[in-house]
């Protein structure tokens, strides 16, 4: 059966060692990193990832605050407290929590949000500098899948990868970052990337992911991916994260793959929770860090 790959010690190892880079460096700069958070609404999964993200902030040595702004705040009233925090000198990293209510634009407030504090690497100028392999802050998830990756020891060099989900904000730009190229700035990871999606037809999808060395799946699809589904040794990373109710009624949090049957036929496999999720958290402070260090530079 697989060896599983525990993102819960691999988030704390990458914590232990920033808290002790961020303990140096606010030792000389005289002041901490600065992550500012903005929630709008009152979503219960929303809260519970900032509730996350704050607690390590606070465990590596970076001030957080969260900006709570009202369910029925206009677009305007929101991209105004952005620039706002774009403008704060205190402030290094800005984030968005997403999903932002129907009406308003996710596209449009992620735009407002300075590059340079852009710790969630959703800003229009941070995504084209990614598809064209240039340092830039990268989205948090697609970071904690190649961490996860590279801590286990697994190549990406010249392996077949499967992606499922085209998300803006995970499956398009984890498939960009797998097939860099070396030549450009971006470390190469120079996988060959399928990135399948709804449209792909289900017998089609098994084609692809039975010839996979790894599979990555975000879909938010419970059971999308099956044993049968699976090469023999296979690496699986699965990056769903789903509320189900149980037969006693209580809510559980499972991701896109069948994971015990699953288990039996890959090398390697992510659980959930306990996999990506802690990890995504981890590389948010590490980009925040890295967004303090080069203000400092300037
Ligand atoms: P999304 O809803 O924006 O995108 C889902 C994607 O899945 C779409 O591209 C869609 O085409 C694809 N899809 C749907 N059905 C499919 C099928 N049958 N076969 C193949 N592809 C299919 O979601 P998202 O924001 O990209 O998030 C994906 C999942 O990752 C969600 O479960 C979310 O909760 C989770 N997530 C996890 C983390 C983490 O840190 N682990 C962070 C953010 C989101």
């Amino acid at each position: 059966s697989a060896l599983l790959i525990d993102g819960k010690k691999i988030a704390e190892d990458i914590q232990n060692k920033l808290r002790d880079d961020i303990k140096t460096w606010s030792e000389l700069h005289k002041r901490k990193p600065t992550l500012v958070a903005v929630l709008v609404g009152e979503d219960p999964a929303s809260c519970k990832y900032i509730e996350k993200k704050m607690q390590a902030a606070e465990y590596v040595g970076i001030d957080s605050r969260t900006e709570k702004l009202h369910e029925s705040v206009t677009e305007d009233e929101l991209i105004t407290k952005v620039v706002e925090l774009n403008k704060d000198e205190s402030v290094d990293g800005i984030l968005v929590q997403l999903p932002v209510p129907q009406h308003i634009s996710e596209r449009n407030v992620c735009n407002a949000v300075d590059p340079t504090k852009d710790v969630d690497g959703f800003h229009i100028m941070n995504v084209g500098k990614l598809s064209l392999n240039m340092m830039t802050f990268v989205p948090c998830t697609v970071l904690a899948v190649i961490e996860l990756l590279a801590r286990t020891g697994i190549e990406t060099f010249g392996k077949n990868v499967v992606i499922c989900g085209r998300s803006k904000n995970i499956g398009l730009p984890l498939s960009m970052l797998l097939h860099s190229d070396a030549r450009y700035e971006l470390p190469g990871h120079e996988a060959t990337v399928t990135l399948c999606h709804r449209h792909t037809p289900p017998e089609q999808l098994k084609v692809f992911t039975k010839t996979a060395d790894i599979i990555i799946s975000a879909t938010g699809v419970v059971g999308l991916i099956k044993a049968d589904m699976v090469k023999e040794g296979a690496c699986v990373i699965d990056v769903g994260i789903n509320r189900i109710k149980t037969q006693e009624g209580k809510v559980k949090l499972v991701g896109d793959v069948d994971f015990s049957a699953v288990r039996e036929v890959a090398g390697h496999i992510t659980p959930v929770p306990g996999g990506v999720g802690p990890v995504t958290v981890a590389m948010l402070m590490k980009n925040t860090f890295q967004a303090a260090m080069d203000r400092l530079k300037q």
